[in-house]
């Protein structure tokens, strides 16, 4: 790992604001962004197309053996079908968490991230990065905030997706209910990491979690 440029690693729950973190940090120190979650969903809407139950683990087996998934940016790209704009929808949403669980998704997935890994130079985000798949990397956030704060920054999101108005109540619903089934699973559930430094965004801009995330890189690349 000492040859390798260093890897920051950033989990948390859904909505702390991982992703604009993450292409914000990535941008500033020039490194890959890798937003794992993009690929689950790419599996979680591949196995939706196919119309597979979701426990079928098996059949969703073969099909993530067969996945192609293309990250590219903010583009997201299986087998071939831009699907950027389709793992987002509330349908993908509310079945990736059930997807994410099985055993045969996550192995395949974590191989592919520990590869793009591999030379290091990037800032990863996920549920499981400080924990199991970049548990090497340098530096590891927890990046959390409340539940209402959560919930309140996928509305406005979702607003400016065009996905239309959704009532906070139910966002804060799926997103507890996403939160459970993610930090309960048997395999390499959403927790923070005893190493990792945990930063609660709910009175802190963007930029604030950003500057304190690139510094702690500094420190770290200049040793
Ligand atoms: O980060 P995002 O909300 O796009 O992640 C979607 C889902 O993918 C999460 O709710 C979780 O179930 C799963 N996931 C995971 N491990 C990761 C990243 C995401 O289980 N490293």
């Amino acid at each position: 790992m000492s040859d390798c440029l260093p890897i920051i690693a950033i989990d948390g729950p859904a909505g702390a604001g991982k992703s604009t973190v993450t292409k914000l940090v990535a941008a500033r120190l020039g490194l890959l962004f890798l937003d794992t979650g993009a690929m689950y969903r790419a599996i979680a809407w591949l196995v939706l197309e196919a119309n597979l139950a979701l426990d079928d683990e098996l059949k969703i087996a073969g099909l993530v053996s067969q996945a192609k998934i293309l990250l590219t940016g903010a583009q997201v790209v299986v087998n071939g079908v831009d699907v950027t704009e389709a793992i987002r929808t509330p349908e993908v949403t509310s079945k990736v968490s059930a997807i994410a669980a099985l055993g045969v998704v996550r192995a395949e997935l974590v191989k592919q991230q520990q590869a793009i890994g591999a030379m290091g130079g990037i800032v990863a985000e996920g549920r499981d990065m400080c924990t199991h798949v970049f548990p090497d990397a340098q530096v590891k956030i927890f990046l959390t905030a409340s539940a209402a704060e959560r919930a309140r920054r996928r509305q406005q999101d979702m607003r400016e997706r065009g996905q239309g108005e959704v009532d906070l109540a139910e966002l804060e619903q799926s997103i507890a209910k996403r939160d459970l089934i993610d930090s309960t699973r048997e395999i390499s559930p959403l927790k923070k990491a005893d190493d990792a430094v945990e930063i609660i965004s709910d009175n802190l801009t963007i930029d604030e979690v950003v500057d304190r995330i690139v510094k702690m890189y500094q420190q770290v690349s200049i040793q």
